[in-house]
């Protein structure tokens, strides 16, 4: 059996990840689980997979846990979220967090041997070079959870070391695709939470109605691929059915479809190199009769943009980019800010940003923290 830990088993992710487990009993055991504020949710996902050990973020939930469970190791906030990446006795790590929180916990189950399937890409955003250089000196897998990224990884099989002429990372186009900018000003918090083809948690479904997931994913592509910026190409696939693309140099293309099913690619990074045996639902060609391709409009979705700058800037910049984006979304989804204002900000924190080269993880976080106290300043004025 597979020892598998969760971190982040209560989000969207993390409980597709545990249906895949319930669904192949035998074959999979689980060995850590994690939230955040769902420690109901925690409670029930402990009766059914009875894990080693399972990390809360606060210390009384903790305490409360520990006497229902003694026989589970309980630990809670920062700290715990690292031991628990690094301790538990697991061949492999789900990183389901959402934000730079999962950056650390990532390096830990690196540092500890373990394959790593990544969910959370914030932490190759932020943190991509020190990422894959860990990876590269452990001799770990680093097997990306992200449906195009699979969809990328899947079409590379068989064909390492071929020279790739594009990456075409598709786009739903998200709930805004055709808007003009002068719509995006009147966008409400409840139309952007309404994502046309996936549902997700929160933070990544307004990434989605900016286009800085998409973004995002440029620079997650970067890092796990190890391939230049200007070879990533984005193209909108409306109905959300092939997931990414790769053309290699003789002009082949490569592709992944299926149904926009988050389990697909959790089933396919769990099992790699093998293939898990599911009856969920498959493409039916005829009832969907087309396929629709697009470009992205940089002039109103200026996240998409910005991040492809950032990254060819390289430095802090992506740190900064993705440190403005998770404060000003959370503003954003509690009415604070305006769905525009989530861009022009970060727009605006980019241009004044005095970058930094050859971070090491401490300079990563005390940008990070930088940013974070910067805009809640400006929240306060
Ligand atoms: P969710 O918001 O649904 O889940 C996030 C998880 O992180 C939850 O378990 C949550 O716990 C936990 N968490 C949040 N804050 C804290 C905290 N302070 N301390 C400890 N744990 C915390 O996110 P998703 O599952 O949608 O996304 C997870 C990652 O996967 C993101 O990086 C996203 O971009 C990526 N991704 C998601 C896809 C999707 O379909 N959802 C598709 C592709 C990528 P709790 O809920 O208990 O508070
Ligand atoms: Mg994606």
């Amino acid at each position: 059996m597979k020892k598998i830990g969760i971190l982040g088993s209560t989000g969207s992710i993390g409980t597709q990840a545990l249906d895949i487990i319930k669904m192949n009993q035998g074959r999979f055991r689980v060995t850590a689980l994690t939230c955040g504020k769902r420690v109901d949710l925690l409670e029930s996902q402990i009766l059914k997979f009875h894990p080693d050990i399972v990390c809360v973020e606060q210390e009384a939930d903790a305490l409360r846990l520990r006497r229902q469970f003694p026989k589970t190791e309980v630990l809670w906030g920062k700290e715990g979220l690292k031991q628990t990446a690094a301790q538990a006795d697991s061949e492999m790590i789900l990183n389901a967090l959402v934000g730079m929180r999962g950056l650390e916990p990532t390096l830990k189950a690196i540092d500890a041997g373990r394959d790593v399937a990544l969910a959370n890409k914030e932490t190759l955003v932020a943190g991509g070079a020190i990422v894959m250089r860990a990876v590269e000196e452990r001799g770990v897998r680093l097997i990306p959870v992200d449906s195009e990224h699979s969809a990328i990884f899947q079409a590379l099989q068989g064909n390492e070391g071929q020279k790739i002429r594009r990456i075409l990372l598709t786009a739903s186009g998200g709930p805004f695709r055709g808007y003009t900018l002068d719509r995006l000003e009147r966008v409400t918090v409840e139309q952007a939470l309404r994502h046309p083809n996936w549902s997700m948690g929160s933070k990544i479904t307004i990434d989605s109605a900016t286009m800085m997931n998409k973004g995002l994913e440029v620079i997650e592509a970067r890092w796990l691929f190890d391939v230049e910026p200007d070879i990533i190409n984005v193209v909108v696939q409306r109905e959300s059915i092939i997931h990414s693309m790769v053309e290699f140099a003789d002009g082949s293309i490569m592709a992944q479809l299926g149904m926009p099913d988050m389990r697909v690619p959790i089933s396919y990074a769990f099992a790699y190199p093998d293939r898990l045996v599911n009856h969920f639902e498959g493409v039916d060609f005829f009832q969907l009769g087309q396929l629709h391709f697009e470009s992205v409009d940089l002039q109103v979705f200026r996240c998409l943009g910005m991040a492809y700058e950032a990254l060819k800037l390289g430095g802090s910049y992506p740190v900064v980019l993705n440190a403005a984006n998770e404060v000003l979304v959370q503003q954003f989804l509690e009415g604070k800010i305006s769905f525009i204002a989530i861009q022009n900000t970060i727009e605006k924190v980019l241009e004044q940003h005095m970058p930094r080269y050859d971070m090491d993880l401490d300079d990563i976080l005390e940008i990070d923290s930088e940013i974070r106290e910067r805009l809640s300043v400006w929240e306060q004025r």
